[in-house]
């Protein structure tokens, strides 16, 4: 299963602008809602570059709308771990200097992809887990990197089948790649499990080729470092669209697992793949008129 991209779309104008909100099954009557907010993420992420913001700013805009939400399983929307209590992976990666930051198993924040901006901007490390995390968050809002968000989580109503994680990729006008992801991981997780989301080459991957973010049960997307070797195809000279089929045939046949991704080039191709019945995307870049958005496969061509 593929999405067709409408011809007057690509090639496009940079910047170009990525959002998916998870590669699941999402209960129908909240896919307009749904469709709404990725859509806002997608925007605000714009506006973010429009206002002078970097590829960072625009995904951590973008990553934290949809952390806010409660939607996904990310952020305030998050789900429990085995014990009821939740953790929260977030990552962030700057293609351009092949640096990265992320947070694994961190607790009571509400946007942990601000805190792996954190740890990538402000520290000489690239992971930090659980009560370091924590710690290094005081620090954060000592230092006013950020300010304290609310963490008031409400008991929200179960609108999809087993976990949906966010995430995002942002290529500026000059062609540099930011790639982002962020979640609780799957409902019920062992405390402590650390899934694909936050490692560099599994969930998210960048460089000054392309970046990608995947999305799907992260012990199969572990297995076959997804987010990396979808890039590595587009440098072997595969198009975007290609190097999305090749990492999603390669899931299923080793690992019999289903996911999604995105994954776009410093020109500004975009591909989204993905076999589950649902994956909500929202794309704009420079030129077009609006911002594309579907739950499903197909974009509304024409
Ligand atoms: N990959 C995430 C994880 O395994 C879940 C998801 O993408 O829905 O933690």
């Amino acid at each position: 299963m593929h999405w067709v991209l409408p011809k007057p779309v690509f090639p496009v104008c940079l910047p170009v602008i990525a959002v998916h909100g998870g590669a699941t099954v999402f209960e129908k009557k909240y896919h307009p809602t749904i469709l709404d907010v990725v859509k806002k993420a997608a925007k605000m992420s714009m506006y973010a570059l429009e206002q002078g913001g970097s590829a960072l700013d625009a995904v951590e805009t973008a990553i934290w709308i949809l952390e806010e939400t409660s939607l996904f399983t990310a952020g305030l929307g998050a789900s429990k771990n085995r014990d009821g209590e939740i953790e929260l992976d977030a990552m962030i990666m700057d293609g351009n200097r092949l640096q990265s930051g992320a947070v694994m198993a961190v607790q009571n924040i509400a946007h942990p992809i601000s805190l792996a901006r954190y740890v990538l901007e402000r520290t000489s490390n690239s992971q930090i887990v659980g009560t370091g995390a924590n710690k290094l968050y005081e620090q954060m809002l000592a230092e006013g990197y950020r300010n304290e968000t609310s963490y008031h989580r409400t008991e929200r109503p179960i609108i999809t089948q087993g976990c949906d994680t966010v995430g995002a990729i942002v290529v500026d006008k000059n062609g540099l790649i930011v790639s982002g992801s962020s979640t609780s991981g799957w409902p019920g997780k062992l405390p402590g499990r650390v899934g694909d989301s936050p490692i560099v080459g599994a969930g998210v991957y960048a460089n000054d080729i392309a970046g990608a973010s995947c999305t799907g049960k992260g012990e199969q997307i572990l297995r076959i470092t997804m987010g990396r070797m979808s890039v590595f195809h587009v440098e072997q000279g595969l198009s975007v669209q290609e190097s999305a089929e090749t990492v999603m045939a390669e899931l299923r046949q080793k690992t019999s697992g289903e996911a999604g991704l995105i994954l776009v080039d410093r020109l500004g191709n975009v591909a989204i793949q993905y076999d589950t019945p649902h994956m909500p995307v929202a794309l704009i870049s420079k030129d077009m008129k609006d911002i594309y958005c579907s739950m499903t496969p197909k974009w509304p061509v024409g």
